[in-house]
């Protein structure tokens, strides 16, 4: 059990809870990102319903299993934001090396459909029923499901020309699909979807409920997924995963049961690396996956010093161009690289008492504009326009501390 979770204590402790039945119908996966949450919440869902005699082998073959290791099964749903493109396309990248190499060739092609259901998952018509987006959905899945059904195992795949082209064509598609219509925060109607569709009973198995950034909810949404963890039906496990557990309601988090996940080492990440996409690279696994960003970080730490500069100094900056520059900062993990850059660029005021006010403001304001966007729902150039009149602000009240320290380095 959990033997793609890797150097995570998680791992254990749930493998003891589901081995002594006593996980409760309620979870939450907690830790940084890139931790292996959702793997081990796909990886839960798989055990759970596994028909093999030694519960829940990773090697097991049961036709349970085999469904979930295709992430094709019906008994798990997936909802919540997550950019998905960037691990589209590294394991796009691996898939066809290890075509090209003869070396992995069937983890590998596990690890790229995956990663693409990953993101058609959360398009479920369970979870979208009654919705006015709906056939949209249904148009980009089904292009999505023709090209995935060519090179779904077992199936034999095409020669690498072809099997080329339907990689990219998959990666195109679900890039096109997650910049249309992946949504910044639950709605309160899949929420009540969901719950009717975790009240049919199952012939078999166990029904797995799993709600990414469950940090990301509005008010009224995380009160209708209390009103479910309050009265769970039965042979339904939630499992939430967060990577800012301060900002899960408390009343949520005291009907859950918390695993906590950790950072992993340089030399940890390496090897996993190296394991999952067969790369020798040395930094994050975040870091890898930026490699396949649309825009470098470097670039956008210049275009974020640039706008620091310009605000600061009391220059308007021309927001357009820099969201053109940033790829309308899609995926969103551009975005939070832009005010992470500003982050630490306001920081360099931290050394005067004037400074030390300014930053925390400035703190303030970057979470905010974050919020406003990823839960809000607000425009980027109108979160900009806010950000920059803000930190303008917070400069000038302030006896232009941001501008004295950043001047000096
Ligand atoms: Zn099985």
């Amino acid at each position: 059990m959990y033997d793609n979770l890797l150097y995570q204590n998680a791992s254990s402790l749930l493998r003891d809870d589901i081995l002594q039945d006593r996980l409760p119908g309620s979870i939450l996966f907690s830790g940084p990102d890139a931790t292996g949450k959702l793997t081990s919440a796909l990886e839960t869902a798989r055990i759970l319903s596994c028909k093999g005699n030694v519960k829940g082998k990773w090697t097991c073959t049961c036709s349970s299993c085999l469904q979930h290791k295709a992430l094709i099964n019906s008994n798990t749903v997936l909802l919540g934001p997550r950019d998905c493109s960037l691990e589209i396309s590294a394991c796009k990248k691996t898939f066809l090396n290890s075509a090209i190499n003869h070396s992995h060739e069937e983890a590998s092609r596990y690890l790229f459909v995956r990663s693409v259901r990953k993101l058609t998952m959360r398009f479920n018509p369970v979870l979208w029923q009654d919705s006015d987006k709906l056939s949209k959905i249904s148009k980009y899945i089904s292009v999505i499901d023709e090209l995935l059904e060519q090179i779904d195992p077992p199936r034999e795949l095409p020669d690498f020309d072809e099997l080329s082209s339907v990689c990219d064509k998959l990666e195109k598609e679900a890039l096109a699909l997650e910049e249309d219509l992946m949504y910044n925060s639950i709605s309160i109607a899949q929420i009540r979807n969901v719950s009717s569709w975790a009240h049919i009973s199952l012939a078999e198995g166990k029904k797995v409920v799993i709600i990414e950034k469950a940090e990301r909810m509005l008010e009224g949404v995380r009160n209708a997924l209390l009103k479910i963890l309050e009265e769970p039906p039965e042979n339904t496990v939630f499992i939430l995963t967060t990577s800012k557990r301060s900002s899960v309601m408390p009343t949520i988090l005291s009907r859950v049961r918390t695993y906590n996940f950790i950072s992993r080492t340089e030399t940890q990440s390496h090897d996993i690396i190296d394991r999952i996409y067969h790369e020798n690279f040395t930094g994050t696994i975040e870091q890898y996956l930026q490699n396949f960003l649309p825009v470098t970080p470097k670039d956008i730490c210049n275009t974020a010093d640039k706008f620091y500069g310009q605000v600061i100094s009391g220059t308007i900056p021309d927001l357009n161009e820099i969201i053109k520059n940033c790829n309308k900062f899609d995926p969103r993990l551009l975005f939070r690289l832009f005010l992470e850059s500003i982050y630490s660029f306001q920081k360099t005021a931290l050394q005067s008492a004037s400074g030390v006010k300014a930053s925390s403001l400035c703190t303030t304001a970057l979470r905010n504009t974050w919020n406003n966007v990823t839960i809000y729902n607000q425009s980027i150039l109108a979160a900009l326009e806010n950000l920059t009149k803000e930190i303008a602000l917070i400069n000038k009240t302030n006896d232009n501390a941001l501008r004295e320290a950043y001047g000096k380095l």
